[in-house]
């Protein structure tokens, strides 16, 4: 059999024969829409129908595979019954048996007198061997194809695994040997197989070990997928570095003023991020920096300096937050942090109409050099930067991908210049997860918190023990603190495209259920805010928080991100089993922004599963945030962490982000020397890497390596 080529395997599949029917759509919906897609479908188990004996030695529990004659067909007596037929070996008899039966095609794969093999799962019923649907049928003797170690694969509704095994089997048989992207001492090291020979090992397991992430085979190709996405990443990170950006430079007089008017001096980490900031922002290339920092770790403070490169140059800075509270509390803050320069803040979020809307689109539009904080109506229609320096995106977890990518393409200015980008994030992620979606851009991480902060003592306590809680808030609010009161968010972790839309009604019943009951103890202490109010409604619940007229706020997840409430010193947060670690962290990092010790009481309603329970008690055992994803990570998986939506940008077909976490740190070590050895991947393995890209499909990354 002639071997693929690479531009064959790269072909629809659907074009091929035996996949051009209905079969196809279905298989194309199950792998993709290549044929290199279909290679990657690797068998998840193992059925064996080895087992072969003649039916008077045959057991019931067993998966046989039969050669034998059709005797007889014993079509059902009543409406209900099954239909049943007979075959016999020259041993013995068994009885297949068929519910909903379609005789014409019984008749037809069972000829009675005719030679079948088939096999199946037997069991006993009254006292005779039987095979209800054998999983397979075949006519004459087909044991040599049949009485196998059989792979079996991940099925869509409508497929035979038959047929997927074929149709992969077919092409893996046809696999070509390229020349080898994989650096040769790594490959010896580690006993790897070619990429040939690892996936015809995958997917020919011999028995569970080959089924394992840890077989040499399943991690070579692992190795090849992360290998693969690390180069694409890499190449578009040099690509998108050497796109021009605007000359923007430290203003040493304003940035003095600024510093010098705050309550306290930057921190170590901060300076040092800063540091990293101003040299992008001064090199004529654009800026494309993810900010990784803790909750309470200081970011904010950051991004306004960094805005105040731009805006002290002339041109325009931009802050997009998830929420209108925080662009409400963000435009505040900043004001605050920046009028010693005189910087001018504006607030652009859906809420602004009419007049003053037109009026703050206009100063947009005229180039003047201010700050715009808003929502994501920053990017929307009708809103156009004349000089957009800096974009920066706040708690970009909360936002697609693409609406980043969006902020910063306003930037796109007359004489071709991009806007710089800064993308912070509090959400800590795993650094193999970062490492993937984050990949596009430079990483800088502000380690650690400012001084004077002291830890949020963590407890775990069942929903029954209510009472105790309310006794402790009632000290807390004697002492004259302010608490968080989180109730389960079903409904409200909606992407940010349908935050509009209400919370589910269980969830806004339980926050406003809570906000009742919590007012029959402490009043008009007490406040309630939700994802449902309208956002002035809301912001005036926030300002009575703040200013401490209510001294617990009940609240669903609205709170989430960003508030920055100092003397608010217990959050309780209910059926805390239903959150992510990260969230629960990102909740906690609410209170013990003061000087005063802090709590969180996370509430459980038990029953608890394992997981559940190891998740809560890591909660109770650690603050720091990024120890806290690797565990989410290793306990949940990364598709929860990431949200379903992100997710598609980390999935990874075969490579295991736990089990392979070691070889995404090895994939990227290895990028970088290839880069160095051979910037335009021309030598013979850069033309086997090129090889690999096309395979996994980056082709954005191949188009960098053409465009110079
Ligand atoms: P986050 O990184 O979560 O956005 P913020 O920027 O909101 O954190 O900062 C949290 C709090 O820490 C704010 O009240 C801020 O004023 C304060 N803060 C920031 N930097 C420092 C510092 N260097 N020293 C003391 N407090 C600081
Ligand atoms: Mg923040």
């Amino acid at each position: 059999m002639p071997s693929l080529s690479l531009d064959q395997l790269l072909s629809p599949l659907v074009a091929w024969q035996g996949l051009r029917g209905r079969w196809g759509k279905l298989f194309e919906k199950l792998v993709g829409p290549r044929v290199a897609d279909a290679l990657w479908l690797l068998p998840q188990g193992l059925v064996d129908r080895r087992a072969s004996p003649p039916l008077d030695q045959a057991q019931a529990g067993q998966i046989v595979t039969i050669f034998a004659t059709v005797h007889e067909h014993r079509p059902p007596s009543r409406w209900g019954q099954p239909w049943k037929v007979r075959l016999s070996d020259g041993h013995g008899m068994v009885e297949l048996v068929f519910f909903n039966p379609r005789a014409p095609y019984l008749n037809k794969i069972l000829p009675p007198g005719g030679q079948v093999t088939v096999s199946g799962h037997l069991e006993s019923f009254d006292g005779h061997l039987t095979m209800p649907h054998p999983d397979i049928i075949e006519s004459g003797d087909a044991r040599a194809e049949v009485a196998i170690l059989e792979p079996v694969r991940p099925l869509t509704a409508g497929l035979t695994g038959r047929f997927v095994r074929q149709m992969v089997e077919r092409f893996v048989a046809q696999l070509p040997e390229w020349d080898e992207w994989i650096d040769p001492a790594l490959l010896r090291r580690q006993g790897w197989p070619s990429w040939r020979g690892a996936l015809m090992q995958a997917h020919a397991p011999q028995d569970e070990a080959g089924l394992q992430p840890d077989h040499p085979a399943r991690q070579r190709l692992a190795y090849d997928e992360l290998l693969a996405q690390q180069l694409a990443l890499a190449l578009i990170r040099r690509h998108a570095r050497r796109q021009p950006g605007r000359v923007m430079t430290v203003d040493g007089k304003l940035r003095l003023a600024v510093l010098q008017a705050l309550p306290f001096r930057l921190t170590a980490a901060q300076d040092e991020v800063l540091a990293q900031i101003d040299a992008d922002m001064a090199s004529t290339w654009r800026m494309r920096r993810l900010l990784q920092g803790d909750v309470g770790s200081g970011k904010t403070v950051v991004a306004a300096l960094a805005c105040l490169n731009a805006i002290s140059g002339g041109a325009q800075a931009a802050l997009m937050v998830p929420t209108e509270l925080l662009a409400r509390q963000h435009a505040q803050t900043l004001t605050r942090i920046l009028a010693p320069a005189g910087i001018d803040v504006l607030l652009l979020t859906g809420a602004l109409k009419g007049a003053a809307r037109q009026q703050a689109l206009e100063r947009l539009a005229q180039g003047d050099p201010v700050l715009a904080v808003g929502t994501h109506a920053l990017f929307q229609k009708g809103v156009a930067f004349a000089r957009l320096g800096l974009a920066v995106v706040d708690e970009q977890h909360r936002f697609g991908v693409h609406q980043r990518v969006h902020l910063a393409d306003k930037g796109q200015d007359d004489d071709g210049k991009g806007a710089d980008l800064l993308v912070m994030t509090a959400t800590p992620i795993p650094r193999s997860l970062a490492l993937t979606f984050f990949g596009d851009l430079d990483v800088s991480r502000l380690e650690g918190k400012p001084p004077g902060r002291s830890p949020v003592a963590t407890r775990v306590l069942n929903r029954d023990r209510i009472e105790e809680v309310t006794a402790a808030l009632q000290r807390a609010i004697a002492r004259g603190e302010q608490a968080y009161w989180v109730c389960p968010l079903i409904g409200e972790d909606t992407p940010i495209e349908e935050q509009d839309k209400p919370p589910s009604e269980g969830a806004l019943a339980a926050a406003v259920e809570r906000h009742r009951a919590l007012r029959r103890l402490w009043g008009d202490q007490v406040g309630l805010v939700h994802g449902r109010l309208k956002s002035e409604e809301k912001a005036q619940v926030m300002e009575a928080f703040v200013a401490g007229r209510i001294r617990v706020l009940v609240a669903t997840t609205v709170i989430e991100v960003g508030v920055d409430v100092p003397s608010a010193t217990v959050m309780v947060i209910e059926q805390a089993e239903r959150f992510g670690m990260a969230q629960l962290h990102q909740l906690r990092g609410r209170v013990g922004r003061g000087t005063a010790a802090s709590h969180c009481l996370l509430l459980y309603q038990g029953p608890l599963g394992q997981v559940a329970r190891q998740r809560l008690q890591a909660m109770r055992q650690c603050d720091d945030g990024f120890v806290i994803a690797e565990e989410d990570l290793r306990l949940r998986g990364p598709g929860e962490i990431l949200g379903a939506r992100q997710s598609g940008l980390a999935a990874w077909r075969l490579a295991d982000p736990v089990r392979h976490g070691d070889l995404l740190l090895t994939a990227r070590d290895d990028v970088k020397l290839i880069l160095e050895r051979d910037p335009k991947l021309t030598s013979k393995r850069g033309q086997a890497l090129r090889t690999l890209l096309a395979l996994f499909q980056a082709r954005e990354a191949v188009k960098t390596l053409e465009s110079g």
